[in-house]
């Protein structure tokens, strides 16, 4: 899984979904659509519905990509060992997938044990920056990725000052937005 806000969703987290999946063989990368992102206070969160219609856009035919709706179904504010523990299964090994820093940050997670005893954390460096390890009780993986300078936060203040988001973010996903009237001023 590769959880986050996904306000928007961006080229930079499918590029993250397509390499991991590829580098390690997996057989699908879901990205995980935050119900209620409790860390990030402090600003107005596009509706949970919206955000996971235009990474359902996104993802439309990127073999082995999906949306998953597992924690917007689930309600209330979205922990991540919920979450692995709802797709826990006998067989099933679970990776979760993260950006450097959000990897810096795991001891601030609702039950970070669980969350490393469920998964093996698999950190996405970009360019030549260091690789994060967490160390002990993580398993980790580290893949290296293309490093693109996109961040959602970036892309609401294009959005805000009428720069085009064309590429940056998929043009099917663009036009889920803008039928949906999201991050007015979108182009
Ligand atoms: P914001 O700017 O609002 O924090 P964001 O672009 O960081 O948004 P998130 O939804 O917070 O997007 O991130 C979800 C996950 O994607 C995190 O693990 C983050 O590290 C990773 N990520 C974000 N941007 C990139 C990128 N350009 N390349 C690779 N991974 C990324
Ligand atoms: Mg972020």
């Amino acid at each position: 899984m590769l959880g986050g806000t996904f306000d928007p969703v961006h080229t930079g987290h499918l590029v993250a979904a397509v390499n991991v999946r590829h580098a390690l063989d997996l057989d699908q990368v879901l990205l995980v659509v935050a119900n209620h992102p409790w860390q990030k206070t402090g600003r107005r969160i596009t509706p949970a519905a919206d955000r996971l219609a235009v990474v359902e856009a996104a993802v439309a035919g990127t073999a082995g990509v999906e949306a998953s709706a597992v924690e917007i179904d689930r309600g209330g504010e979205s922990y991540t060992a919920e979450t692995l523990e709802e797709l826990a299964q006998p067989g099933r090994d679970l990776f979760l997938i993260v950006g450097a820093d959000v990897a810096a940050d795991l001891h601030t997670w609702r039950r970070p044990d669980v969350v490393a005893r469920l998964a093996t954390l698999v950190v996405v460096s970009r360019g030549g920056s260091p690789d994060v390890d967490p160390g002990p009780p993580w398993r980790v993986k580290h893949v290296r990725i293309p490093a693109l300078e996109i961040s959602s936060s970036d892309l609401r203040a294009r959005a805000g000052d009428g720069r085009p988001l064309d590429h940056l973010v998929p043009l099917a996903a663009i036009a889920c937005i803008r039928e949906r009237g999201l991050y007015a001023g979108a182009t």
